[in-house]
């Protein structure tokens, strides 16, 4: 390579491997907020944000800051065994991991080979399988869903060119559960990929976690995060469930010391006995808030369809998606569009905040339909009268 090549498009660019060039990063609902800001929208100080399946409120801990000098663990054994206990999983087929996005990235590094395998997926879902995959020059195969379930036929048809399979259940940004009877179906059929459950917000329908199927598929990976019932998206910690060979495997990849002490710190304090009552008191406030703010945008004459939620979010499709996610914006209230994706013109979701805030939710969006009804109003009119006159 000569010296002027880099001059002229920058060593980064230069250097860099190629399916880096054009790629774009996950857009994460941080990355969005950056880039309107930027660009001068002017977003309200005391912003709700509902754009990003966070948990509301301050999100306070104690923080044990004893030690820092030293290394912490690899996977610090209080954190695992409370995991442990948490998910009736035993340890050693537990790993901690830099939020569930890192056990997407480890299980895509340790099993694929860079311009050689593919990962299945099934859109709508969620970005960051597709994006990790991109990262690492995998092809994406993807099996749409129907109606918001399996194509079951296509999935065990294709899933001899997939190494890993990627379900979500509850599906983000879909909210529903994938029927159990699908996910064995898979399960007994796939044997020879890796079968991977992004279990994210099974919190919020803890009944229908496939944890307790890890000893029956080896192929298995369950996803686990703090970062939604939780309410710790900021920790950035969560957990792969799986056979211990396959745990094995991903701690080859995984970096050294993933799980800072702080982070573990925080973690053990939310997996006490007293941190599982708040987050399960958490998910009965949420889970009732979901039920009226769902029946509220079901009667709603604007409103199209309200898909089935089993997490902390609903997803709504509307014709005036524009309008509707334009007006929140501009009065501070973040949510997110998720109309380009697969099937989900016109789709809108909605984080479930709290009481206060979903009334601020609500009395905004009927602010704006009723001033939208009257300009339509007087628009026909307009031209009613228009018409009159030509005749
Ligand atoms: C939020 C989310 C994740 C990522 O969670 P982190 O632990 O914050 O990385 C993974 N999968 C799904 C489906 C999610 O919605």
């Amino acid at each position: 390579m000569s010296r002027n090549q880099i001059k002229e498009s920058g060593i980064a660019k230069t250097l860099a491997r190629k399916e880096l060039i054009d790629m774009v990063p996950y857009q994460s609902a941080r990355r969005l907020q950056k880039a309107d800001k930027a660009q001068g929208d002017h977003v309200e100080q005391r912003s709700i944000w509902l754009n990003a399946n966070e948990a509301s409120g301050d999100g306070r801990y104690e923080l044990n800051a004893d030690c820092i000098n030293r290394y912490p663990d690899f996977q610090p054994d209080h954190l695992i065994d409370a995991y442990s206990d948490y998910a009736n999983v035993p340890a050693e087929q537990i790993l901690a991991t830099r939020g569930a996005d890192e056990g997407i990235e480890l299980l895509i590094r340790t099993f694929c080979t860079s311009y050689q395998d593919s990962i299945m997926i099934c859109p709508p879902t969620y970005g960051m399988y597709a994006i990790s995959a991109e990262n690492h020059a995998v092809d994406v195969i993807k099996v749409p869903l129907i109606e918001n379930k399996l194509d079951i036929d296509s999935v065990l048809n294709q899933a001899s060119r997939a190494k890993v399979i990627f379900l979500c259940s509850p599906g983000n940004p879909t909210g529903n559960l994938l029927p159990s009877e699908q996910i064995q179906t898979v399960l007994d059929n796939v044997k020879e990929s890796i079968v991977v459950l992004d279990e994210a917000y099974i919190e919020f329908s803890a009944e229908h976690s496939v944890a307790t199927w890890l000893d029956k598929y080896p192929q298995l990976v369950v996803l686990r995060t703090l970062s939604k019932a939780f309410a710790l998206a900021g920790l950035r910690c969560g957990f792969t469930l799986a056979s211990s060979d396959i745990i094995e495997m991903l701690s080859k990849v995984i970096a050294p010391y993933p799980i800072s002490a702080p982070v573990a710190d925080i973690a053990s304090q939310a997996l006490s006995e007293n941190g599982l009552l708040v987050m399960k008191n958490r998910v009965t406030q949420i889970t009732a808030q979901r039920t009226q703010f769902s029946q509220w945008l079901a009667s709603q004459s604007w409103c199209q369809e309200v898909f089935p939620s089993a997490a902390n979010f609903i997803l709504f499709r509307t014709s005036k998606s524009e309008l509707i996610f334009n007006y929140l914006k501009q009065q501070g209230i973040l949510i997110r569009d998720q109309s380009k994706q697969l099937q989900l013109a016109n789709c809108l979701r909605i984080s479930i905040g709290s009481e206060e805030e979903m009334n601020a939710v609500k009395t905004n969006i009927e602010r704006v339909m009723a001033t939208n009804a009257e300009l339509e109003k007087s628009e026909q009119q307009n031209n009613n009268n228009n018409r009159k006159q030509e005749a």
